[in-house]
């Protein structure tokens, strides 16, 4: 059986390679076509995972477990994968494929809420699918926020900045990404101007929201899985208990996007949100490419 550990993962996933990998992937997805996606030959698989938010504190990853891949032929487990490092990057990945169907084509200045793994992660994916010339971060302690900010204008060479509060933040923002693990919102629809894509990551369970009802009103609204969505997605949820929505403001799938299915963004001053709760699918698509693939993927 292969083992597949944290470093291989962080070498070989790369931005260029998992951005196609989670595009296909989640278009399969949304065709429920997803063991077809990935070969004839593909290995079913599971991921098991932990979460422990206050690892942040420590340095340590908040997301640690395994992906298991197993043989489809006589089901016999044939690789282990470090599942912490597939997770921050084929999250990222996901964002970058839906802020390429969303964003407008020209959008390029990026706000990051949160400064863990996830906001440097998304750092770094966004760039490989817009222009971008500066990006803006926020987070509760400023001191944070300036490290991450030069820690980051060093690693992509362009202007970082720490803003002190959200609002600032986004303001002149055309790409938001949401990665803090808030409770209650940290941004505000009224804060978010007309043609921003937003991508809404941190909250993966019902409970706790990062955005307020307005924004969830305001935007057009698009999941990674629309199941997951109405059944976890507590951004959703919250505005649709406040009887400001109905299940049909879920207007697609990113995967029925991505198809051409059902259209994205359709005006220049369209709020666009993809909201992520992230996809097993994504981790098994990952994972697969991985294994059999030697070099690469
Ligand atoms: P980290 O632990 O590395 O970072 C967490 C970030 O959230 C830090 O910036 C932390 O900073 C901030 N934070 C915590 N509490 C609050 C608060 N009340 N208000 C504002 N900021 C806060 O986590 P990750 O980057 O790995 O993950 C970020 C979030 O994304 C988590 O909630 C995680 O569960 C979720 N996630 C979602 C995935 C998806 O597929 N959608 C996949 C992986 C993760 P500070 O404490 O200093 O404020």
């Amino acid at each position: 059986m292969r083992f597949i550990d944290r470093d291989e993962v962080a070498r070989r996933l790369t931005y260029e390679a998992c951005i196609p990998i989670v595009r296909e992937a989640m278009i399969a997805f949304s065709r429920g076509e997803t063991r077809g996606a990935m070969g004839e030959a593909a290995p079913f698989g599971a991921k098991l995972i932990s979460v422990f938010p206050d690892n942040f504190e420590k340095g340590v990853q908040s997301h640690q477990g395994l992906v298991i891949l197993f043989d489809p032929q006589g089901g016999a487990p044939v690789c282990v994968i470090h599942a912490g490092e597939i997770t921050a990057i084929r999250t990222a990945a996901a964002s970058a494929v839906a802020t390429d169907a969303l964003a407008r084509p020209d959008a390029s200045r990026l706000a990051i809420l949160g400064y863990g793994e996830q906001a440097e992660t998304h750092a770094r994916a966004m760039g490989k699918v817009r222009k971008l010339s500066s990006i803006t971060v926020w987070g509760r302690s400023g001191d944070r926020a300036a490290a991450f900010a030069e820690r980051m204008a060093a690693e992509l060479d362009m202007p970082v900045t720490a803003a002190p509060d959200a609002r600032s933040a986004v303001a002149e923002a055309d790409i938001v990404c949401t990665v803090t693990s808030a409770r209650e919102p940290i941004l505000k629809g009224a804060w978010v101007r007309p043609g921003t894509h937003l991508n809404l990551v941190g909250s993966s369970i019902a409970g706790p929201t990062e955005v307020d009802n307005d924004l969830v009103v305001r935007s057009r609204f698009v999941a990674d899985s629309r199941e997951g969505v109405l059944n976890q997605g507590a951004e959703f949820l919250n505005a649709k208990r406040a009887g400001l929505i109905g299940d049909d403001h879920i207007v697609a799938e990113i995967g029925q996007v991505l198809s051409g299915e059902i259209a994205g963004r359709r005006s220049r001053d369209e709020i666009t949100v993809y909201k992520s709760l992230g996809h097993v699918v994504q981790d098994l698509a990952s994972a697969w490419a991985l294994f059999s693939q030697t070099e690469g993927p």
